[in-house]
C-alpha cells in the first residue's frame, strides 16, 4: 500500500499546485502508515527528480521518455498505466489542472478505474478514503468512497491544501522507462497556446484586500487600493465588481474566478456567497467588514468588524500610517 503523489511540469518548471498535491499525499500516507511517493514525467527530468527527494518520500520516480518531452494525452496515459502497474499504490493523487483533466479519464478507463475529480477534502474512513467534492456550483459537498480495488484516483483542487505544509526529507530516485510506441501517440503537439499575460496572479499573494458590492462606487475603490498598498496587499474582489468593470476580471475570486490562499484575506464589503466563499476558503486568516451582521462572510471569518466599511476602512489606513515608521 502506498499513496502516490504525480506532479505536473513543463519545461522543466514545476506547476506549483503540484506541491499542494504533494503536502496531501504526505498527509493522508502518514495517517493511513503507509509510504508517500511521487512521480514526475518528461524527458530530463533528472533535476526535477533531484528536486523531490529532498522531500519526505520513501520514492520518486522519474518516468522519462523522448516521448514525453512534450506533452499528450496518450503517451501520459500510456507511461502513466505502466507506472501504476509497476507501484501499485492504493491512491494516484494529481493536482486538478488543465492538463491532469485532459489525461485522467483516459487513464481511469484505460484502467477500468473512476477518477474522483476537483476534490477539495480527503479523510480515512474505516481505512478507505473518503474524498469531498462540491457538487450544485458549490451548494452542497459529497462525499465520495472508491468502489472495488485500487489504485483508486483522484485530482484535488487548487488551494484545497497548502504547498507549504510539504514536509523535508530525504528521497531516492527511481528512474522508470515505460514503453511507448510512437504510432500510440495519436496527436501531435502544436505551438503553446499563451493566455494573455496576467497583470497579476493572486493565487500566489500572501495578502489580499477585497472589495464587494458595499464598496459602492467603482470611484471607492481608491480606498481598497491605498489599504491593500499599505497592507502590500494584491487587490480583488467580488464578481459584480468584475462584471461592473470597476475592477478587471483577473482579480474576481470565486467558483468562476481565481482560487486564493493568502495568509491575509481582507473582505471589505462582500456578503460571503457560496460562489465566492470557494474560491477564497483556503485563506489562513480572513478578516471581513459587512455592516450586516448576518452576512455570511462572517461564518468564515476569524475576525469580524460588524460596521460601515467608510468608517472601518479609514481608521485602519490611519492605524496602519501611524504603524509605519516615517521614511
Ligand atoms: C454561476 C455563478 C458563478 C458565480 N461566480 C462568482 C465568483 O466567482 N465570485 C463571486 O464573488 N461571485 C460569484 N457569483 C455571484 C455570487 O452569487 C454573488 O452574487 C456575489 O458574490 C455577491 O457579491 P458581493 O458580496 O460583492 O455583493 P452583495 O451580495 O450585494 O453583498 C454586498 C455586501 O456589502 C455589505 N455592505 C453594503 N454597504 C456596506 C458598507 N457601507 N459597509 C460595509 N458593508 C457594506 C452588505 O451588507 C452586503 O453583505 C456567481 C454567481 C453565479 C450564479
Amino acid at each position: 500500500m502506498s499513496v502516490l503523489a504525480v506532479l505536473e511540469q513543463r519545461g522543466g518548471k514545476w506547476n506549483r499546485v503540484s506541491f499542494e498535491t504533494l503536502a496531501a499525499a504526505q498527509q493522508i500516507a502518514v495517517e493511513w502508515g503507509v509510504p508517500a511517493t511521487a512521480a514526475v514525467l518528461g524527458s530530463g527530468v533528472g533535476a526535477l527528480a533531484v528536486d523531490l527527494a529532498g522531500k519526505r518520500l520513501e520514492t520518486v520516480y522519474a518516468v522519462e521518455h523522448e516521448l514525453l518531452a512534450d506533452y499528450t494525452p496518450d503517451g501520459y496515459a500510456v507511461a502513466l498505466r505502466q507506472l501504476l502497474d509497476r507501484v501499485k499504490p492504493t491512491l494516484a493523487l494529481f493536482p486538478h489542472t488543465y492538463q491532469v483533466r485532459d489525461f485522467l479519464p483516459k487513464l481511469a478507463a484505460s484502467l477500468g478505474r473512476s477518477a474522483v475529480c476537483d476534490a477539495i477534502a480527503l479523510r480515512l474512513e474505516g481505512g478507505q478514503p473518503v474524498l469531498v467534492r462540491r457538487i450544485f456550483q458549490g451548494r452542497l459537498n459529497a462525499d465520495v468512497r472508491f468502489a472495488g480495488d485500487g489504485p483508486h484516483l483522484a485530482s484535488l483542487q487548487a488551494g484545497a491544501w497548502r504547498a507549504d505544509w510539504v514536509a523535508e526529507g530525504v528521497a531516492r530516485i527511481e528512474s522508470f522507462a515505460p514503453e511507448i510506441a510512437p504510432a500510440v501517440i495519436r496527436t501531435r503537439p502544436g505551438e503553446i497556446f499563451r493566455e494573455s499575460r496576467r497583470e497579476v496572479d493572486l493565487s500566489a499573494a500572501e495578502s489580499i484586500v477585497a472589495v464587494g458590492r458595499g464598496i459602492g462606487d467603482a470611484g471607492n475603490i481608491e480606498l481598497a487600493r491605498r489599504l491593500a498598498g499599505l497592507l502590500g496587499a494584491e487587490l480583488a474582489a467580488s464578481r459584480p465588481i468584475c462584471d461592473a468593470g470597476w475592477l478587471p476580471m483577473e482579480r474576481q475570486v470565486g467558483s468562476s474566478g481565481q482560487t486564493v490562499a493568502p495568509k491575509l484575506y481582507l473582505a471589505l464589503g462582500i456578503s460571503g456567497a457560496i460562489q465566492h466563499l470557494v474560491g477564497m476558503r483556503g485563506a489562513r486568516t480572513v478578516v471581513a467588514i459587512n455592516k450586516d451582521p448576518d452576512a455570511p462572510i462572517f461564518e468564515v471569518a476569524d475576525y469580524g468588524i460588524v460596521g460601515d466599511l467608510f468608517q472601518v476602512a479609514p481608521e485602519l489606513i490611519e492605524a496602519l500610517r501611524k504603524s509605519k515608521p516615517a521614511s
